[in-house]
């Protein structure tokens, strides 16, 4: 599904690596830990660890 913008992988993320602009965006501090994949509530992110 498409992110709904709910803001729930920014504050889960540990590098801060998100930014949510109307949806998520993963900046370049991301280390790929797939958290956020695992706390979309709409399964928007896929990280591939
Ligand atoms: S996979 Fe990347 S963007 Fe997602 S929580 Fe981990 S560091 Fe943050
Ligand atoms: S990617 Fe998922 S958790 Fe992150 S803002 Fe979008 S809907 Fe919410």
């Amino acid at each position: 599904m498409d992110c709904v913008g709910c803001g729930q992988c920014v504050i889960v993320c540990e590098t801060d690596a998100i930014k949510v602009k109307g949806r998520a965006v993963i900046t370049g501090d991301c280390i790929e830990c797939g958290v956020c994949a695992r706390y979309c509530p709409v399964k928007a992110i896929e990280v591939s660890v």
